[in-house]
């Protein structure tokens, strides 16, 4: 799929780069995108809006789609307040300034996106596994952290990068060994996990 290089897109992207907010990766984008189409995706949980990026990326795909997104950061979800409104996007985008784990929603989504803190992913699977539909999708980014999850640990000097590094690895084993779980680990972007939620 082609991304089309909106100048309101841009503007965004310029801005994150300017303020360093992590956004997507286009190749990431490109995939989530292809993805939703694909398996005819229509609600969406994003647990990491920051700056609405992603969240407006997604809902671009087709009228059908309903995001709701989650920020714990005021500024980034100012920002990401903004933006939707910019793009008229706040009927189909909705946006919740909290800390995530403070956040117990009754919805039933077809997909959940995982784009918060890194190490934290295991805590956000377990806060929103109800929240998935049956044959649903978990997909979290970052699984590759810079490609440091292919460094041995113990050769990575920084403390914080070393406990980050381990924390994703448990998550990836985590997901090979949910036995609810089918699960995909894609080399696109910063690293893609797919979990395809078995039904029964
Ligand atoms: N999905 C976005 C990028 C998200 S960057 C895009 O591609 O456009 C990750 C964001 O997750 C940061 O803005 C950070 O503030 C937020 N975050 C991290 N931990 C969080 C938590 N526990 N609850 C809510 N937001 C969190
Ligand atoms: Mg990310």
């Amino acid at each position: 799929m082609v991304i089309l290089e909106h100048k309101e897109i841009r503007a965004i992207k310029d801005y994150a780069k300017e303020h360093n907010v992590p956004i997507m990766q286009d190749e990431g984008i490109d995939f989530l995108t292809t993805f939703i189409v694909k398996h005819q995706i229509k609600s969406i949980l994003e647990v990491g809006t920051a700056i609405g990026y992603s969240a407006i990326m997604m809902a671009m795909v087709n009228q059908d789609i309903h995001i709701t997104t989650i920020e714990r950061d005021e500024e980034r979800y100012l920002e990401a307040l903004k933006n939707v409104k910019k793009f008229g996007l706040e009927h189909r985008i909705t946006l919740i300034f909290q800390d995530a784990f403070n956040v117990k929603l009754d919805g039933k989504y077809d997909l959940i996106f995982l784009d918060a803190a890194k190490g934290q992913n295991i805590r956000f699977f377990e806060n929103f596994e109800h929240n998935l539909k049956p044959e649903g999708y978990f997909i979290t980014d970052n699984m590759n952290f810079h490609g440091y999850i292919f460094k041995d640990p113990d050769t990575i000097k920084s403390k914080n990068l070393r406990s980050l590094v381990r924390k994703i690895k448990e998550y990836h084993t985590f997901l090979e060994e949910n036995e609810n779980y089918t699960v995909e680990f894609l080399n696109v972007g910063d690293g893609i996990a797919v979990a395809n939620k078995k039904n029964r």
